[in-house]
């Protein structure tokens, strides 16, 4: 279920602490949420579970943050059109660094891992549209906002 109140979407995420069950208990919910609404990233926020996790990608190819750190910003900027799942009929005019590099836990062949990434491009677009969610933030503090039809 996506929650579309703001009030809650602006809260700011804890520290994911739980085990490797509870997990994958949220990232089920998650994905299955963000396939069924066919986003192509999703925080746990997104789903009522205020919490550090989020996914971007798509099936085989969705990448998993636990607990993400920014290491560092490209200072070069560019302007993308984003939506959100949590943002009915809204598309917004963003400015994003074209790079962006983390540290995070991640799991692999279902073990915990700590990764340490370059994300470039569409990629780091996404990446920091869901940091933006984990720490409060929506796409309308990020740019112009277009709202269609029956926005809210
Ligand atoms: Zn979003």
């Amino acid at each position: 279920m996506l929650i579309f109140d703001k009030k809650k979407l602006r809260q700011r995420s804890k520290e994911w602490t739980g085990t490797l069950e509870e997990l994958e208990v949220l990232v089920d919910k998650m994905g299955e949420t963000m396939e069924e609404n066919k986003g192509v990233g999703i925080a746990a926020i997104q789903v009522g579970e205020p919490y550090r996790v989020f996914l971007v990608g798509e099936g085989d190819r969705c990448e998993l943050f636990i607990n993400p750190r920014q290491v560092s910003l490209s200072p070069y900027k560019k302007k993308h059109w984003e939506a959100c799942l949590s943002c009915k009929n809204t598309n917004v005019r963003t400015s994003r660094s074209h790079s962006i590099t983390l540290t995070y836990d991640t799991i692999k062949e279902g073990l915990p891992v700590v990764v340490k990434r370059t994300f470039k491009g569409f990629e780091a677009v996404k990446v920091q549209h869901e940091l933006d969610h984990i720490n409060g933030f929506l796409i309308m503090d990020r740019g112009k906002a277009y709202y269609g039809k029956g926005s809210n």
